[in-house]
């Protein structure tokens, strides 16, 4: 058993995972807890956005991950009906993995990006990422282990760990500790941090409490005589629901919200079976293989991400309705944020600064995307079925054809949404050097690149399969854009003086530089612009800022 570590991570999801392979890259030794037996049986967020999916291009392993879930010609649409087998509303068509492979290298504008989302189920993105974050020196990944408590003291902090099924509790000290343990977070909860916002919200759909049944039906595809399509989502006064294909061949993820009355204790395996009959309007045989409850209504998030050296992320720090497929990308990001300030504090290279900007950038993010998940969720819960909608003949017809209409908008709203993955902007944080402009508006559906530092490095494509984030050094970059780039030697040596791991990259092309709007561009391990401009010197008085040394 491992007792000491640079850093103590509490919960083994998305969040932690993520952030182990983040500092295990970087050196920093970490010890991960989770009181599961192994990551998720269940499986819970079903979208990777295309901005996580440029994260794990970084890490080397997105080709693993689009090669995972649904088989590589299954549409991934979005299809609405009134009952599985009854009748199709209203579809929004979305690539398969092997044409987004293909398409993401002919987009421009919005989806100017590395990579394209992917739908793949959390439960194997997990394995994936415990399978390389295992793999690295000093990363030990330790599930059937709960964090039973924890002080900090004045080297850092100490935990109580005990084996699942054990009382006996061994401790573990580290430097930092870094709570990952989901919305009932102990270590949040240690803290006496509270979460604020949107609890409890009532809505026909999406707002209260839900059922999900993870189940086997193969006989869906022959019963169902639409198209497939990745998310099935029914519309009808008596059983709402939305349902993942989780493998494409017959595993599912069904979700449905509770009537008022329907109490979850009295559900069982024949229950939950009549619950995805009634959604598809068939009894199709299924295999039920696992049933659990969670609540929808929730945009919340914690009114401060750590204190000392204790810090949180994921859904410890904000709590999602999952519309829009928001927390687990959240969390993801979260990781990345974290995980090079962490390893550059640990190693010296940062001042208090740069941890405590992880906050100052990440709070108001997660504000922004509950919200944006929130308006995702009031479009499609408070829009109501009408009366008649599955009757049969004309007036059912124009019902159908009336809800169809508007649920393809909604889809196009909540699915389509490069603004939301790449436009997250830190403009207001004490390592950026911002400029006096104001950003291109923050809108969920359109992302417009810009090379205005606090935000995603806008993304081209240099040759056939080569993106400029594959040019990037894995911590800091030094783009020198266009035909004739200012000498940059004086910056090289301020940089190595201050301990960064700076490469330079020259990217001979005007278009680049056009892009960028300026010849140099100085872009942080997490592919953020920090700086921009023409000058080597105003380059060198930027690096005590960005390093959070000012
Ligand atoms: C039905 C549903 C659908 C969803 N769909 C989407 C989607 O499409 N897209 C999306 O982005 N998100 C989605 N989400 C949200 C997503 O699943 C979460 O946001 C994500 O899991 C958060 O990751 P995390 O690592 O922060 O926390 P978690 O995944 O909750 O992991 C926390 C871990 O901490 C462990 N833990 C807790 N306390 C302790 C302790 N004291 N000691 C040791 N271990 C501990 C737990 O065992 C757990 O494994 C969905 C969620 C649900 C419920």
């Amino acid at each position: 058993m491992i007792r000491q570590a640079d850093v103590l991570i509490v919960g083994g999801g998305p969040f932690g995972l993520m952030l182990s392979n983040e500092l295990g890259r970087r050196g920093v030794t970490a010890a991960l807890f989770d009181q599961k037996p192994s990551t998720a049986f269940n499986p819970q967020a079903n979208a990777t956005q295309a901005r996580t999916m440029e994260h794990y291009r970084r890490l080397g392993f997105a080709e693993e991950i689009r090669s995972l879930g649904l088989p590589e010609e299954f549409p991934t649409d979005i299809a609405y009906f009134t009952r599985f087998a009854k009748h199709e509303l209203g579809r929004f068509k979305l690539p398969s993995a092997r044409e987004a492979r293909a398409r993401v290298a002919t987009l421009s504008g919005s989806w100017s990006a590395a990579e394209l989302p992917h739908r793949v189920s959390q439960k194997y993105v997990e394995q994936v990422l415990r399978k390389h974050a295992e793999t690295l020196p000093g990363i030990s990944i330790n599930y059937g282990w709960r964090v039973a408590g924890f002080e900090e003291t004045h080297q850092g902090v100490t935990a109580q760990v005990a084996e699942v099924g054990s009382d006996a509790t061994q401790e573990v000290t580290a430097k930092y500790l870094i709570g990952g343990d989901g919305s009932r977070s102990l270590v949040r909860r240690a803290l006496g941090i509270r979460y604020a916002g949107e609890a409890g919200a009532v809505r026909d759909f999406f707002g209260g409490r839900m059922y999900a049944v993870y189940l086997y039906s193969p006989q869906f595809y022959q019963a169902v005589p639409f198209a497939p399509a990745w998310m099935n989502v029914t519309f009808n006064k008596d059983r709402r629901a939305f349902m993942a294909a989780v493998d494409g061949k017959g595993t599912f993820a069904f979700h449905t919200q509770l009537r008022d009355g329907e109490s979850e204790d009295k559900i069982g395996d024949a229950e939950a079976l009549a619950m995805f009959q009634a959604a598809v309007g068939e009894k199709i045989a299924a295999q039920i293989l696992a049933r659990e409850t969670w609540t929808a209504g929730y945009a919340l998030v914690a009114e401060s991400f750590g204190r000392g050296r204790v810090l949180l992320g994921g859904d410890a720090a904000h709590l999602f309705t999952p519309a829009g497929g928001l927390g687990y990308n959240t969390a993801i990001d979260d990781a990345v944020n974290l995980g090079w300030k962490l390893a550059a504090a640990i190693k010296g290279i940062g001042g208090r600064a740069l941890l405590d900007s992880y906050e100052l950038e990440r709070k108001p993010t997660a504000v922004r995307n509950t919200g944006f998940a929130r308006t995702f969720a009031e479009s499609l819960g408070l829009f109501r079925p009408k009366d008649g909608l599955e009757d049969e003949g004309p007036a059912g017809e124009a019902l159908r054809k009336e809800a169809g209409d508007y649920l393809k908008q909604h889809g196009q709203k909540e699915f389509n949404i490069p603004g939301i993955t790449f436009g997250a902007r830190y403009d207001k944080s004490p390592i950026i050097v911002s400029e006096d402009r104001k950003p291109p508006p923050d809108s969920a559906n359109e992302y417009i690149p810009t090379a205005q530092p606090g935000g995603r490095a806008p993304h081209l494509w240099l040759r056939e399969g080569v993106s400029l984030y594959d040019t990037f050094g894995f911590e800091w970059t030094l783009l020198r854009l266009g035909s004739l780039p200012p000498s940059v030697d004086l910056l090289v040596n301020a940089a190595k003086a201050s301990k960064v791991d700076l490469k330079v990259v020259d990217i001979g092309s005007d278009d680049a530089k056009e892009l960028y709007e300026a010849p140099l561009a100085l872009i942080r391990p997490d592919q953020i612009v920090a700086w921009r401009g023409s000058r080597q010197d105003h380059a060198i008085a930027a690096l005590p800022v960005v390093l959070g040394r000012a």
